[in-house]
């Protein structure tokens, strides 16, 4: 490793940038830590690209993509069974990276990478994924069929909160299309993608179909704004999602965003009270409440509303510690940042006159008194007009909102902006098809917390979760990352006799 004088520490290691298969030190002049969220150690720098290593790391997906693209379908099948075997054969090394830097508990770590494998998985049946269609005589002797052909460059930016899933859920799938690829990772956890591009790499992704630079804003807006990248997969908060999209539209791009969320689990007082509220809780504070499907509303239906102290008595149970430590429930959030934000956005709740049930800001962890810690707190008595209802607190906090009806909560979720994820517990059949024909949230679970899809169906957050009108994986990034061409052909031997000359557009 060369010594680079803009490191305050050289203690530890460098992130490197992968620009045509071979993993690069940047020549920047910046660099940001990249720390573990329960200790405060700093785990390795991260550099923030220069323009001209952006544009290398795009030139080189450019250059490969003009053999990539002819590379045969079974090739690229191929590669990915072998990543999804690397992925496997690596995953308690993946885990153990990824936890440090972002902090989840290492059996929800091996969840994120497994997600993320299911997508690899997911990849090697593109033979089949990616075949057009064929209709034969749409005339006389005509035939038409469709070939789904790769468009070319394609990006991704990705958040913190899921550093092996997200990347997993772009670059096998737009790859295995026949596409090269230039992620941009989250400058917080950045090792866990890198680690998943050396096995890529070990796997016979062939040099410059993969590429990843580092950065913040200059690197996305560089993306969104690069003439030679195509399509752009985009996951992460409302603010920047909405930048990226309406930046990348604007120079010709096509764009995904999925971003912010405010998910809401509706409880009837007929449901399974120990399986819902489990659930409940679980999907909650789980990962710290860091995940895009995380539960952040529970919405009480009348009876139910008499759960609460059920319910802050199971919350109360979760064990507040390290990621790295056995039998933790709830790691740290992200950074000191976050966590400053969180800690003000329950003030708020506090002065707008919440009830705080469960206060979770003073917790302390023995051995770990520098991590960025928040305990399980919940609120009851919120409103729709509460800031703790109207914002994302990405945090370990539940906002409990009660109803009479369940009118009254679908009323409630369709007015709400966001439309990620949502859930119903119930025991009526009646109860639950009315709520999945009517609520306008694009993910609804039945007494499932976090109906987050498998690969072989898509991400279909809507609304305000979501620009762009086709998510990550299954057959909808199929379409996001190949272009259809329609070819109509006829066939004439010689003994066909011409009919001469036709003036006409039809075809008979
Ligand atoms: P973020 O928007 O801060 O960062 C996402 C990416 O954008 C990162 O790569 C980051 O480097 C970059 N970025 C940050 N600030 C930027 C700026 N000003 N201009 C341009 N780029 C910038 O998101 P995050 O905090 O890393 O992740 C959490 C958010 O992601 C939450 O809102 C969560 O709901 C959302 N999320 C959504 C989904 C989904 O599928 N809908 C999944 C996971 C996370």
């Amino acid at each position: 490793m060369t010594p680079n004088p803009a490191l305050n520490s050289l203690a530890a290691d460098t992130v490197k940038l992968l620009i045509n298969g071979a993993f690069v030190e940047s020549q920047t002049t910046e660099w940001h830590d990249v720390i573990n969220p329960a200790t405060q150690q700093i785990l390795a720098h991260v550099p923030f690209a220069t323009d001209a290593e952006i544009d290398a790391a795009v030139a080189a997906a450019k250059e490969a993509y003009k053999t990539w693209k002819h590379t045969p379908l079974a090739a690229r099948a191929r590669i990915m069974l072998k990543l999804q075997a690397l992925i496997r054969e690596h995953m308690n090394r993946i885990a153990q990276t990824l936890s440090a830097e972002q902090g989840k508990t290492v059996a929800d770590a091996e969840g994120d990478v497994f997600r993320g494998l299911e997508v690899v998985e997911h990849a090697c049946s593109i033979g089949s994924l990616q075949m057009g269609e064929f209709a034969e005589n749409v005339a006389g002797g005509v035939d038409t069929y469709t070939i789904r052909q790769p468009i070319g460059v394609c990006a991704g930016i990705t958040p913190f909160n899921f550093p092996a899933m997200i990347p997993l859920w772009m670059f096998p799938m737009a790859i295995v299309c026949g596409n090269t690829f230039v992620l941009k990772p989250s400058e917080q956890d950045p090792l866990t993608p890198m680690l998943l591009a050396e096995l890529a790499l070990q796997a016979g992704v062939p040099r410059g179909v993969l590429n990843i630079i580092h950065g913040g804003k200059r690197a996305v807006d560089a993306i969104c704004t690069h003439p030679d990248i195509v399509a752009i997969s985009f996951v992460g908060s409302t603010a920047v999602g909405t930048h990226v999209y309406n930046l990348g539209t604007q120079h010709g791009k096509r764009v995904q965003a999925m971003m912010g969320a405010k998910n809401h689990a509706v409880i009837m007082p007929d449901a399974n009270k120990e399986h819902s509220l489990n659930a409940v809780v679980g999907a909650t504070f789980g990962a710290a409440g860091q995940r895009c499907m995380a539960t952040s509303v529970t919405v009480l239906v009348g009876e139910a509303q008499q759960w609460i102290p059920a319910i802050v008595a199971k919350a109360k149970t979760l064990k507040v510690n390290a990621g790295s430590e056995k039998g933790t429930d709830v790691g740290p959030v992200i950074s000191r940042a976050a966590k400053q934000r969180i800690l003000g956005l329950l003030e708020e709740g506090i002065k707008e006159g919440a009830k705080l049930e469960l206060d979770g800001r003073g917790v302390k962890v023995n051995g770990f008194e520098n991590g960025n810690f928040i305990g399980p707190t919940i609120f009851s008595g919120v409103t729709p007009t509460m800031k703790i209802y109207t914002t994302e607190i990405f945090g370990p906090v539940m906002v409990i909102v009660n109803v009479q009806t369940l009118d009254e909560a679908i009323e409630l979720i369709n007015k709400n902006p966001f439309g990620n994820g949502t859930g119903l517990f119930t025991q009526s059949g009646a109860a639950a098809r009315k709520f999945q024909s009517e609520i306008d949230v694009g993910q609804v679970g039945i007494n499932v917390p976090i109906p987050v899809p498998v690969p072989f169906f898509s991400f279909t957050g809507s609304r305000g979760s979501k620009l762009g009108d086709l998510g990550p994986y299954g057959k909808q990034v199929i379409h996001f990352y190949t272009q259809t061409k329609t070819v109509t052909a006829r066939w004439f031997d010689d003994s066909t006799t011409s009919g001469g000359v036709n003036t006409t557009i039809s075809l008979k």
